[in-house]
């Protein structure tokens, strides 16, 4: 082979496909890589070994275009003089500043996307131009194979390649729906291509010219006609996105076509995807058989084959494992001789004392959960770091509150953070009420502190500190934290987000745990100066232990499995959509009862403002044309706290029926009066999440129901639902679930604590420890990614976007 002509041609494609690095498989840095030797044959001047060590990858595309003309003189000519400096580093460097400036602009920079457009691109959550160069497909139609038009049957979905030869627009009977109709043709006969419902094809479809058209065909007398086939014209020189290909299907939002968002793809692709520069370093891309990353992305959205596809999504997935790792393991405390952990004592007589007050008694998982807890905290110097598990109910709380107690014994402080404000003061209250048991309790804003006991817990003190409160509010209870005047801080995550000193914390104690995610918790420990707390985290959702430990590192857990006696078992029952009346009319006579109902709308998508409207429009029909004659309250998440309080507090007192609420808000509100809780679109929610959802009733005395609708039948879907009608055991349907939807259905990226990824998903656990074991090595040799400047502000860039900094260079 002559090496010569390979590379020229190379550098032809590459300056055709507007040097974007896709000219040969695998990228140029490393065709010349693996071929060095033999390209060195061609010249073996110092100044074109210069040229051909440079990296392409890094370059920008003015570089690359100056770097392709020069080696292209080179190859013709053999003695250009090369000004070696034109590729510095520094140079590289303000690009890359400059690239990261493009990639985070908007998309109203691109020119056809307007002001409404702008709006239905934010709604999948695309808000600059580098979220749509990772927005990946759902998958991909394959209308790779072209047939004659001969060929295509009914039934089938076919491409095919034809000229436009008559288009129409037409009215079918007295139908306002217009329709296009086309007869298209090829060397081998002609058929007909309909598009329903889309009267504007007409205008896109010239006649003469040829066209590809992709879709399902169905005969009617005896023609094929093409079912609103997807169509796009044929150019000699423009490659084919629409059709003809493996074509990438994107999630939709209304108004919003595959077409459209195919466009604004390509055209960021062209445009952009040479200011993405390479994260994973070139050996650990060799060694795991990864693409270069631009032309990992561009086959993510245009593979050739499904191969292709798999080996671009298993290059981005490891890319951004790769980040999440090194973020992981940069915010993970180094030894530090002046950090120190608290051992907090175990002291039986004290802890006795605490339990005799309670006004029940202590489930055995109860007493043997605290009893590893506080074992952990009672070793030197060793941070605890436990995961607490245990269902909605089963007394959580409780263990929590009794950690928390020995902790402040030891004279240190502790911090109590849930994912919401309604789950903040409702920790608040409860623990409000447990602390009345010792003794007096003198109350005043924000603050509860305990008067009168007789000996060991006087003067404790229990604060709030929500986002809802107000800035003054907020300024004076951390004052009085940093001051050492709190023992117990109950809050949401704006603790650990905001800059709250809390100076002697020897225990933090984290609610529902998969709401925080693993970055956040990495954030704790540095709440405290000096301290390196004990973390116990809490779960309602059963984590099997194969997840746990991949997600979780040397997490320690226990679990609370019983739950405590007396606690019935809450009726539950699967309906179809089309039986809902029965069920409005059982809530009714629930309601005629004295009792209330909680009911969960519909889960219809993943963004919180699409979901918040269909919960005002699902609060609208419940209230004006189902249950007119009732108080009907809705709940959401975007609500003010003080509404939401206002809200919760009606319901509580019973002067709301029927309390209406997004899928959102599904964990630990206590109403006890509450009998009834309706779950619509039961079929889109994990089992874990329908059981917690369930666990909202059956919390007081009265006998309580559970009733799923499902909108779609479907055996599979009634497979598990049905699990829901006979089985209360938490890590049962768990287990269930996991077996059906496989891990990241199970729990969902949100569910999981993972950070939002673009493209990884928990699928990958398999990537992930392999990520993990690079990042380490990455790390061995450049402890604060001193040397690999470009990989530390890739991993800064990565951790901010889940609002977390990178601690100083050490
Ligand atoms: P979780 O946090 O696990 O959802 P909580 O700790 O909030 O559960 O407990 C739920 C309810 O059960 C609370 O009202 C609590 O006082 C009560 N409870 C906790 N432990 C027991 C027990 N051993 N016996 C009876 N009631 C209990
Ligand atoms: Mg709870």
């Amino acid at each position: 082979m002559n090496y010569r002509e390979v590379l020229l041609s190379i550098l032809k494609l590459e300056e055709m496909k507007n040097w974007t690095n896709v000219s040969v498989s695998g990228g140029i840095d490393r065709f010349i890589e693996n071929n060095k030797e033999k390209l060195f044959v061609i010249n073996n001047s110092s100044s074109f070994k210069k040229l051909l060590d440079s990296s392409y990858t890094e370059m920008n595309k003015s570089q690359r275009k100056k770097w392709v003309k020069l080696l292209n003189d080179f190859l013709i000519t053999k003695n250009v003089n090369i000004d070696s400096t034109s590729f510095k580093e520094e140079e590289q460097f303000s690009n890359y500043e400059r690239n990261i400036q493009l990639l985070s602009g908007s998309l109203s920079n691109l020119p056809t996307v307007g002001k409404s457009l702008l709006g239905k691109l934010k709604k999948l959550g695309l808000n600059c131009i580098e979220d749509l160069i990772y927005l990946s497909p759902n998958y991909y139609r394959d209308f790779s194979v072209i047939t004659k038009i001969r060929d295509i049957s009914s039934d089938n979905i076919h491409t095919v390649v034809a000229n436009v030869w008559e288009t129409r627009v037409l009215r079918r009977g007295k139908s306002f729906r217009k329709d296009t109709e086309a007869i298209i043709g090829d060397e081998t006969g002609n058929c007909k291509a309909v598009w329903y419902g889309q009267p504007f094809v007409a205008k896109n479809l010239k006649t003469k010219s040829q066209f590809v058209f992709s879709g399902q065909v169905k005969s009617y007398k005896g023609i094929n006609v093409l079912q609103s086939p997807e169509y796009e014209v044929v150019f000699d020189s423009k490659e084919l996105i629409h059709t003809g290909r493996l074509v990438p299907v994107y999630p939709l939002t209304k108004g919003l076509s595959g077409k459209n968002i195919r466009k604004l793809t390509k055209f960021v692709l062209d445009n952009y995807l040479q200011c993405i520069s390479e994260v994973v370093p070139l050996t650990i891309r060799k060694q795991q058989n990864l693409l270069d990353i631009n032309l990992a992305i561009m086959k993510l959205h245009y593979p050739s084959t499904m191969k292709d596809a798999e080996i671009a999504r298993r290059t981005l997935v490891f890319t951004e494992l790769l980040l999440l790792q090194l973020g992981l393991l940069l915010k993970k405390p180094k030894k530090n001789q002046n950090i120190k952990t608290p051992m907090l004592v175990f002291d039986e007589v004290f802890y006795s004392y605490i339990v005799n007050l309670f006004p029940f008694e202590l489930t055995e998982d109860q007493s043997k959960v605290i009893k590893e807890i506080l074992n952990d905290m009672n070793q030197k110097s060793i941070p605890m770091n436990r995961l607490l598990q245990g269902e909605v109910g089963s007394g959580k709380t409780v263990v929590a509150f009794t950690a928390m107690l020995i902790c402040v014994k030891n004279g240190f402080q502790s911090v109590l953070m849930a994912p919401t404000e309604i789950l903040a003061e409702q920790h608040f209250n409860t623990l409000d009420a447990l602390l009345r048991n010792f003794g007096t309790v003198k109350t005043e804003l924000n603050i509860i502190k305990l008067e009168n006991n007789d000996k060991f817990l006087d003067g404790i003190t229990i604060g709030l500190l929500t986002g809802g409160m107000s800035q003054k509010e907020k300024q004076m209870m951390r004052n009085k934290i940093s001051m050492g005047d709190i023992d117990i801080v109950v809050g949401t995550q704006s603790l650990i987000q905001e800059d709250t000193l809390i100076p002697k914390l020897g225990l933090a104690v984290i609610d529902e745990q998969h709401r925080f995610g693993v970055l956040q918790r990495a954030s704790l420990r540095e709440k405290s100066l000096d301290l390196l707390p004990h973390i116990l985290t809490m779960s309602a959702t059963p984590i099997p232990r194969s997840l746990a430990l991949t997600f979780y590192g040397e997490l320690d857990i226990s679990t609370i499995r019983q739950l405590p006696k007396g606690r019935q078992k809450v009726a539950t029952k699967l309906i179809p959509l089309s039986d809902i009346h029965k069920a409005y009319k059982f809530l009714r006579k629930q309601i005629e009862l004295g009792r209330q109902a909680f009911v969960v709308c519909p889960l219809i998508s993943e963004s919180e403002s699409l979901q918040i409207k269909s919960a005002e429009e699902e609060f609208e029909r419940l209230s004006k044309l189902i249950f007119p004659e009732l108080k009907i309250g809705l709940l959401h998440g975007k609500m003010k706290s003080k509404e939401k309080d206002e809200i919760m507090q009606e319901f509580k007192n019973n002067r709301i029926n029927i309390l209406v609420s997004t899928p959102v808000i599904e964990v630990g509100i206590d109403i006890p009066n509450a009998s009834v809780i309706l779950i619509e679109t039961a079929e889109r929610f994990g089992l874990s999440q329908l059981h917690q959802l369930r666990g909202r009733v059956g919390r007081g005395d009265h006998k309580s129901y559970c009733v799923l609708v499902a909108e779609t039948s479907g055996e599979f879907a009634e497979e598990r639902l049905k699990a829901m009608e006979k089985s209360y055991d938490g890590f049962e349907l768990a287990e269930v679930d996991l077996k059906l939807r496989g891990p990241g259905d199970y729990l969902g990226t949100r569910q999981s604590g993972l950070p939002d990824f673009r493209i990884a998903n928990l699928n990958d656990t398999n990537i992930i420890s392999s990520a993990r074991n690079e990042a380490q090595k990455i790390l061995n040799n450049d402890p604060s990614l001193y040397k690999n400047n470009k990989l530390r502000l890739e991993t800064e860039r990565f951790l901010n976007r889940f609002d977390i900094e990178l601690p100083e260079k050490s």
